[in-house]
């Protein structure tokens, strides 16, 4: 009988496990690299992926277990989607088999070969997007085609095409650009892959690359899908029959086996980077996956990350420029309210300046609408009781439980916990507890009394629980059925409202005195993107205007949006970090611990620091809490690695973090650790 081979297969296990998350099996035939296989994993079959190996013989007296059977309906992984999650299960610190396996959708597990291949079938016959309505082009401005050259010139040269940094205001056209760039890549045989930072913007640019793609198959790839809808579009990527693929950051890892374009639009936004189990940013990923395919990777934004705005300096990337808006509207007028100069209202709390009142009630008169921001929900952060100092914090977390009057209840918004607002105050009885602060319910309530018969809506994470919510309340916006719209920073983005000539940020001071360093960026690319909300309309523009109410109006943030001078803001910024040693000038790695005890939590941080100390070149920072430190009775703790050089750092984790796991059972109360390599939230 012939000797059986020896397979590698990458399984589902953490990367510090004793066993490795890549194991050796036995096979009776040759499996190509990238097949799915089922293996026994202890005592139950798993899905593995064969992964490539030298195949060598096992070491004497090893006992290796044979794999089960192999999902051949399915073509192999190929080598460039292997190649991309080896590379990110190694820079973000997972097992390998891990994270493949992860990015896998989970029916692939469910099902057996017979009915996969039924499954595989069934798509050759989907038909491709559209109706064949005529496609409408319009006439490219002059920025435009020079940019869609630009990137064509990039393409025929020899060299692999630089990251090309799209830099343009809402309006300017961006997304003209990656229809023109996909069609280009269509047009060479080739898939394309569009990634969005949020879901719910996915709708409203699939229905755009559907009206310009007839003729084409488009996939959607989201949390959003059902498990079956998933496996389906993942399956129409993977076989090659989808010619666009459009999807949130886990569609980074959807294998393209004719990927020649990547789009990551607003890829300076936080949610390209997962902030769970591999916490791998996409928007990275995206540009790694392109250079080593050699495609074009083209990131849209109006306000790029400053990691992206370095590259951009020192010439790694290429910039190419949308200065106008489409049809010469200009971007709306910046108006710094000073709170400080308002007299305090009689017997009560300021809610909008009396000129920004006066305004958006010009709006209603007009028939235009209005956006007003406050980033956060509910009705008021906190009940106080007057007599005693009660505050409704929370028994579980270090954070306040939030009044929602909706439903009278206090809800905390980190552990879920919620409870009927008590009659009385808790401790002493008062019944006269009150809430401090303002949310957008709050807001909402109070607008209608200040604008009587106003329809006023408000669009947050309570308004839009329900399935369908938020789709119905956007298209009461589109039809023009709301007036004023309260909102967090859900509204802020994307959405593409025709009628709005007035934003408001009614209370954004609060990121100015943030402890993590890059709040004033995000605070900036907000506003930014909010004052793009206005005036989309060309001929509405010249009156479109964005209001800031601050207690701090000489504010260098306020001062950089008030020119909308996004190159004043990066560039102060910059030299900041430089000065202080922060990205994109240093690397930085997180190691979090969670225990039952701040305690136990820091002394496994301290005694992993201990082993971590012998690495030159690597600054390790004192363990402290995160900003909510407790959650739900857990505490937790991070601590902070530094260093000027990307690849030391890597080095240095590579070597230190299996040392850990050992480390472990030294410290009893502790739940789980994690590292979080490039963290965004510190
Ligand atoms: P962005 O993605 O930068 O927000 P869009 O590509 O969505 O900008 O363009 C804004 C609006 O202008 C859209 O309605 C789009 O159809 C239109 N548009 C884009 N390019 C042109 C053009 N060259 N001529 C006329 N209209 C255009
Ligand atoms: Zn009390
Ligand atoms: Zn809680």
């Amino acid at each position: 009988m012939a000797e059986p081979l020896i397979l590698q297969v990458a399984v589902d296990a953490p990367r510090h496990a004793a066993l490795g998350s890549v194991l050796d099996y036995t096979s009776e035939q040759p499996l190509a690299p990238g097949t799915l296989v089922s293996v026994p994993l202890g005592r139950r079959q798993s899905l593995g992926i064969v992964w490539d190996g030298d195949n060598s013989p096992p070491a004497p007296g090893v006992e290796l277990r044979p794999v089960g059977a192999a999902l051949s309906a399915l073509p192999p992984l190929d080598a460039e989607w292997r190649a991309l999650v080896a590379f990110a299960a190694a820079y973000y610190q997972r097992g390998l088999g891990e994270l493949a396996l992860a990015v896998l959708p989970p029916e692939l597990r469910r099902l057996d070969n017979t009915q996969l291949a039924r499954r595989v079938a069934r798509l050759q016959h989907t038909p491709p997007a559209g109706a064949d309505a005529p496609v409408q082009r319009p006439e490219l401005s002059a920025e435009q085609r020079t940019a869609l050259q630009t990137l064509a010139e990039m393409l025929a040269g020899a060299a692999a095409p630089r990251p090309v940094l799209l830099h343009g205001v809402t309006g300017s056209g961006k997304t003209e650009v990656y229809l023109h760039a996909a069609e280009a890549a269509l047009a060479r045989g080739r898939q394309a892959l569009v990634l969005v930072p949020e879901i719910n913007l996915t709708p409203q640019l699939e229905a755009r690359f559907a009206a310009r793609f007839p003729g084409h198959v488009l996939a959607s790839l989201h949390s959003g899908l059902t498990p079956a809808q998933r496996l389906r579009h993942w399956l129409l990527a993977h076989l090659g029959l989808a010619d666009l693929v459009l999807g949130t950051r886990l569609a980074v890892f959807a294998p393209l086996p004719r990927l020649g374009l990547i789009v990551v639009d607003e890829e300076h936004d936080p949610s390209f980077k997962q902030q769970e189990g591999a916490r791998y940013s996409a928007r990275d990923l995206a540009v790694w996956r392109a250079h080593r395919s050699g495609i074009a990777v083209l990131l849209g934004s109006a306000t790029p990350a400053l990691e992206t705005w370095q590259r951009v300096r020192e010439g790694r990337y290429q910039r190419l420029p949308l200065a106008a808006r489409i049809g010469g509207g200009a971007m709306p007028q910046v108006r710094l309210v000073d709170m400080r100069a308002l007299p305090q209202p009689p017997g009560g709390e300021r809610v909008l300046a009396p000129a920004l009142l006066q305004a958006v009630a010009e709006r209603i008169a007009r028939g235009e609408q209005s956006l007003l921001l406050l980033n956060r929900r509910g009705y008021a952060p906190v009940l106080h009781c007057g007599a005693c100092g009660w505050k409704s914090g929370c028994a579980h977390c270090s954070a306040w439980r939030v009044f929602h009057k909706a439903d009278r209840t206090l809800r905390c918004h980190h552990c879920g916990l919620s409870e009927r607002v008590p009659r009385a105050c808790p401790d002493c009885g008062n019944l006269d507890i009150a809430p401090i602060g303002r949310g957008t319910e709050k807001l909402q309530e109070q607008l209608a009394e200040l604008l009587p018969g106003a329809r006023i809506a408000r669009i947050d994470a309570d308004s839009t629980r329900g399935a369908g919510e938020l789709q119905q309340q956007l298209g009461a916006m589109h039809a023009g059925e709301v007036d004023v719209l309260v909102g967090t920073q859900m509204v802020a983005k994307g959405h593409d409202f025709r009628r709005v000539t007035l934003v408001a940020a009614v209370n954004p001071d609060s990121a100015l005195f943030s402890s993590d360093f890059r709040a004033p960026e995000r605070l900036f690319a907000l506003l930014m993107q909010a004052a793009g909300r206005a005036g989309r309309d060309a001929e509405q523009a010249a009156r479109s205007e964005m209001w800031v109410q601050t207690w701090h109006p000489g504010h260098p943030i306020y001062a950089a949006l008030r020119r909308h001078d996004y190159e004043a803001f990066a560039d102060t910024q910059l030299a900041e970090r430089q000065t202080a040693g922060l990205p994109p000038f240093a690397a930085l790695a997180l190691l979090r611990a969670d225990a039952r005890t701040a305690d136990a939590a820091s002394g496994f941080l301290r005694d992993a620091a201990a082993l971590a100390r012998a690495q030159p070149g690597i600054t390790v920072y004192p363990p402290v809490p995160p900003h909510v430190a407790k959650v739900a009775d857990v505490e937790r703790m991070q601590m902070l690695l530094e260093s000027p050089s990307r690849t030391a750092l890597q080095r240095m984790l590579a070597d230190w973090l299996p040392q850990l796991n050992a480390l472990r059972a030294a410290h009893k109360g502790l739940l789980r650790w994690a590292v979080d390599v490039d963290p965004l939230a510190i």
